[in-house]
């Protein structure tokens, strides 16, 4: 006989063990409190992405800006969200937050508990723990002859303030900074977790040599003191780059690696290149003398090899549809101005990183910062040319992507890139083991051709654009290989 108390008590034990999942995959039910269990954005991800018809194997998961803030989770619900995400190839992105410390860290370390126990990716946004090395103390400012603390303005964006200040006045930040990092790094190791994947979107802030910079140090006495040729641009840079680097190595890449030798650490827009930067930050613009490669009405600005000196596992190239793209170059075809910078960009950064450094890729479809009164003339890029663009960057290196949109676009941008990262998945063999063979980039629309080796075979896709060429073709070793149209899909060559 069961008191009416123990009958209570199976009833709460059975509806643990039959737990329905919360919301909304599809026609599942909802909730009975109609409150989702994790964030609106999340639960988009859930709707848009499909789960995969092919298995994912070792690939890297598919990494969503939408998939970053769960919300608070208890380890039923975190379970459940990671497997659900998983089945879709999506990798669940825990944030360590140092203004909510002991909060960020239980919700990162129960989410890590889950991936762990599941054999997956433990994945982490470090993000907020790379803020602000130039925290606004007068003492990282720059100093005129006088001896007057000032910054430098030329990041201010419309109200928001950068107080961007002196690159040699930093050392003393450098320890405080690092510690942002060290304290959640030790937590899951003394917890016995792992870490697998770390990324931080570190940009305004810390020593950049463009915009306006070089002429506010030229006005500094203490970077007078400190580079000996200071009219000389390119020293310049070097100076501002290698401090830049250290900054990145010492205060975020160190305290992880140190304890977690395999992870992947990264930050955006840092990944090896052939010395030219083929795309402007929305915070940047270029000034008349800095040094650049000239392409119609583009100026792709010189760049330092930043990326050994940062200690850092993978690259993160940044390929986006940045307004000011579309203006550059007088193509006719106008999706063809967005796909040949985009292309240059991925191109770049999958010819120049070594085959044993993973590449993950920020994407983004609809226009990138625009200004508030856009010209009409600048047309978006067409979904299909899009989804054309992230097929051809698996074809020349990029191992995984990032999106990242606001979270108005979350539906639209997930599902056009979800469906590329699934469909590709078919051809796994060759993402996983092959060789990228062209990254070469047409100067005028026509056939673009991208393929990867394995063995004696070839995964080719070619994509046509203006409307001449009927013939294409694609350099593998010394020989040409024929590529026949075949619009939307990929073909599997024989090089014998
Ligand atoms: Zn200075």
């Amino acid at each position: 006989m069961c008191t009416k108390f123990e009958k209570t008590l199976l009833c709460l034990i059975l509806s643990i063990f039959t737990y329905t999942p919360p919301a909304a995959f599809g026609s599942e039910p909802k909730p009975d409190s109609g409150k989702l269990a994790w964030s609106g954005r999340m639960q988009t991800v859930l709707d848009v992405a499909k789960p995969l018809e092919f298995d994912r194997g070792k690939r890297l998961p598919l990494y969503l800006w939408p998939a970053i803030n769960s919300g608070k989770l208890d380890d039923q619900t975190a379970e459940l969200l990671v497997k659900e995400l998983d089945r879709r190839g999506v990798g669940l992105i825990g944030s360590w937050s140092p203004r909510r410390r002991d909060d960020s860290l239980a919700n990162g370390l129960t989410i890590a508990r889950v991936q762990t126990r599941l054999g997956l990716r433990v994945n982490v946004n470090a993000n907020a723990c790379t803020y602000h090395f130039f925290n606004g103390d007068e003492r990282t400012a720059h100093v005129d002859e006088a001896g007057k603390p000032f910054w430098d303005e030329s990041f201010d964006s419309g109200s928001r303030k950068h107080k961007m200040g002196c690159p040699f006045a930093l050392d003393f930040r450098k320890d405080p900074m690092r510690e942002q990092v060290e304290f959640f790094a030790r937590a899951y190791k003394e917890a016995g977790l792992k870490i697998d994947f770390v990324f931080a979107d570190w940009e305004i802030d810390g020593p950049i040599e463009y915009n306006r910079a070089f002429d506010a140090s030229k006005r500094c006495a203490r970077c007078r003191e400190r580079i000996k040729n200071i009219d000389d641009f390119l020293e310049f840079q070097r100076a501002l780059r290698k401090i830049r680097s250290e900054l990145q190595r010492y205060a975020y890449a160190t305290p992880i690696t140190s304890r977690f030798p395999d992870a992947l650490v990264g930050n955006y827009a840092v990944y090896p290149h052939n010395g030219y930067r083929h795309w402007y930050d929305y915070f940047e613009y270029f000034v008349e003398g800095q040094p650049c490669l000239v392409d119609q009405r583009a100026r792709y600005r010189v760049w330092y090899d930043d990326f050994p000196g940062t200690g850092f596992t993978f690259a993160m190239p940044v390929v986006y549809t940045w307004y000011p793209t579309y203006q550059w170059y007088d193509f006719d075809d106008s999706d063809y101005r967005w796909f040949y910078n985009m292309l240059l960009v991925a191109s770049n950064a999958g010819e120049n990183t070594p085959s044993d450094v993973p590449i993950i890729s920020f994407v983004h479809w609809h226009t990138t910062a625009p200004p508030d009164d856009p010209d009409p003339k600048v047309k978006q890029l067409s979904r299909e040319a899009y989804q054309e663009l992230l097929w051809h960057m698996l074809l020349r290196g990029t191992d995984t992507f990032f999106l990242w949109c606001r979270q108005d676009e979350d539906a639209e941008e997930v599902r056009l890139l979800h469906e590329v990262y699934a469909a590709a998945q078919q051809y796994a063999e060759f993402l996983e083991e092959g060789t990228p063979v062209s990254f070469r980039v047409p100067k005028q629309p026509r056939p673009v051709v991208s393929g990867l080796r394995l063995g004696g075979r070839l995964l080719v896709r070619r994509t046509d654009f203006g409307s001449s060429a009927k013939r294409a073709s694609i350099t593998v070793g010394d020989r040409e290989v024929h590529v026949s149209p075949m619009p939307g899909k990929c073909q599997v060559l024989s090089l014998r």
